[in-house]
């Protein structure tokens, strides 16, 4: 992605525009916000149109104000193949980024760059720095060598130590939840509200609706999957020792089953904000005050059907559904069980 494909990150992707057509990059960002897959595009964007071999924007200076997307250099990035821009994200088990990652960074961030015209890190999830990997870092962010500078990534700011916080330059990326969830579940919700509006009812139509839930989780597990895999190293370094190759084996599985439970919240979350606009018709309220004013009519002509005190249950229900699927509770259960009660 470009700074020119944000399409809900305009003001802040502007911000870092201006800073490079002015020469004022900051040697070390804080970039925070509730979104770190967000989080790290925009770091992408930013690392790319710095070292971007055909800018489609140039400042009056000739300096690059966005990236390509498409030249050899921003490909590389894409794939974290380029020698001079360096991803580090929690790695071990524990989830924590630790002191050898830091020291390995270090190593590779004072020699010049190979390639590209500056060197930079993106520390994803930089509040999971351990104290003794965010001491060694800190020194760096003191006195960052010429022709570098770093991003740092959180969605939890208040966990990173105050003495980094405070060498870098905060920018907050805090998106609008629903505007994410819209553009993440937006044409899913808009399936499923179909379908609930449909004139379908009982069991059957409870269980196609169950269906269609189902459906787009094996969707969103298989693409979480492909993605997180591509991403390993288990991809690049086929000769590894057989211990190392287990070691990031277990740390893939445990990033798939931990990215996979935040996208199924957020796709039940999606669910929960529309029963709750349905609830809110079957109160005659405007819409003004919902959630997806987009399924106005769907919403309608499902609330049409119920009652206030009905609408109120379905609600109950799929907040339960949230709360039993973030236990270990096995999810085709806890499916079943809340989509059946459903009164649609
Ligand atoms: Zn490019």
């Amino acid at each position: 992605m470009a700074f020119s494909d944000f399409s809900e990150q305009q003001q802040a992707a502007q911000l870092l525009q201006r800073s490079l057509a002015r020469g004022r990059l900051a040697h070390a960002y804080l970039f925070t916000g509730s979104d770190l897959a967000e989080l790290e595009k925009m770091a992408t964007a930013l690392v790319k149109t710095i070292n971007c071999v055909a800018p489609p924007q140039l400042s009056p200076e000739g300096v690059a104000t966005d990236s390509c997307d498409r030249c050899a250099s921003c490909l590389r990035i894409d794939r974290y193949e380029h020698p001079d821009i360096h991803f580090v994200r929690p790695e071990s088990k524990s989830r924590v980024i630790t002191i050898e990652q830091v020291r390995d960074l270090m190593q590779t961030i004072y020699l010049k760059p190979s390639e590209g015209r500056m060197k930079a890190a993106v520390i994803v999830a930089a509040d999971r720095l351990n104290p003794q990997a965010a001491n060694a870092f800190l020194k760096t962010l003191e006195e960052p060598p010429s022709n570098s500078f770093l991003v740092l990534l959180s969605t939890d700011p208040q966990r990173v130590l105050e003495t980094i916080v405070s060498r870098c330059l905060r920018l907050n990326f805090e998106s609008d939840p629903l505007a994410r969830l819209n553009r993440i579940h937006g044409g899913w919700l808009r399936e499923f509200a179909a379908l609930a509006a449909s004139p379908q009812k009982g069991l059957f139509g409870r269980y196609r609706l169950l269906d269609l839930i189902i459906s787009r989780l094996a969707g969103i597990k298989s693409d979480t999957e492909a993605s997180l895999t591509e991403r390993s190293p288990l991809q690049r370094y086929d000769d590894a020792d057989p211990r190392l190759r287990q070691r990031w084996e277990d740390e893939l599985a445990a990033a798939i089953e931990a990215e996979y439970r935040r996208e199924r919240s957020d796709l039940v979350l999606s669910l929960q904000w529309w029963l709750r606009d349905v609830w809110l018709r079957t109160l005659a309220c405007g819409a003004e005050v919902l959630a997806f004013p987009d399924l106005e009519v769907q919403t309608g002509s499902v609330a049409g059907r119920l009652a206030p005190a009905d609408s109120l249950q379905n609600l109950e229900t799929i907040e339960h559904a949230q709360r039993l699927l973030g236990t270990n509770v096995q999810e085709a259960l806890a499916l079943e069980v809340s989509f059946l009660k459903l009164r649609l």
